[in-house]
């Protein structure tokens, strides 16, 4: 039986004008790298792609989004069709409360713009999950809070297992994380004390998943 495997990865863009937005520095590597691992281990694998000029891989289907809205809606018509949900993507924390008409002008000396806080999209998943899904997070964080943090989120999400990461993984080559699971094990890939290639770490995530 095929087995389906949906993941989320690369920034959001947080629409503030016309031409402008809030974004981070999410390159999207890390889904890319579980993509490619999931279709070698005979997934059938949608991708949620955010905008990022990286060219995903061949051979999946790919879902393009630009917002923590558009994810949230994609999101909301693929994920009751996968088994296993990885949530990558580097989604907002806050965007604009609104989204001004026409292109700010260059007037005022200061400008104050206001936030309000996306929505816990992961957990949103988590509320809708029916029986045998299995939803993985993403945490990144401060080496010194790493563990904490990561656990907190765990629980707090009510995810299944949770990637906890150290800040400096966005964007970079490399990856030194660990896995946490619901359960309460911590699991590290072979030499993860020296950091793996994004590509290693995802490879040994999906043998994870099947296991
Ligand atoms: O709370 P934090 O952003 O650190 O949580 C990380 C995990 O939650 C990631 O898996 C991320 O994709 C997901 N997330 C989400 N919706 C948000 C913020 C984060 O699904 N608004």
């Amino acid at each position: 039986m095929t087995r389906r495997l949906l993941i989320t990865a690369g920034p959001t863009h947080e629409p503030l004008d016309p031409v402008r937005y809030i974004a981070n520095r999410s390159s999207g590597r890390m889904g890319f790298e579980l993509a490619v691992a999931g279709l070698a281990a005979g997934w059938e694998v949608t991708l949620l792609l955010g905008p990022t000029p990286a060219v995903p891989p061949t051979g999946l289907t790919v879902h393009r989004y630009e917002s923590t809205a558009d994810l949230q809606r994609l999101l909301a018509e693929h994920f009751p069709h996968c088994d296993v949900l990885i949530m990558a993507a580097a989604v907002a924390d806050y965007r604009p409360r609104r989204v001004i008409a026409e292109k700010l002008p260059r007037v005022a000396d200061q400008l104050v713009i206001e936030l309000e806080r996306t929505p816990d999209l992961v957990a949103g998943c988590v509320a809708g999950k029916r029986s045998g899904q299995r939803i993985i997070g993403f945490a990144l964080e401060e080496p010194a809070m790493l563990e904490q943090r990561a656990a907190e989120k765990l629980r707090r999400k009510g995810l299944d297992a949770i990637v906890a990461n150290p800040l400096e993984t966005m964007g970079a080559e490399e990856i030194r994380a660990q896995i946490m699971t619901a359960d309460g094990r911590v699991l590290r890939p072979p030499g993860a004390a020296h950091g793996t290639t994004k590509a290693a770490f995802a490879q040994w995530l999906i043998a994870w998943l099947d296991g």
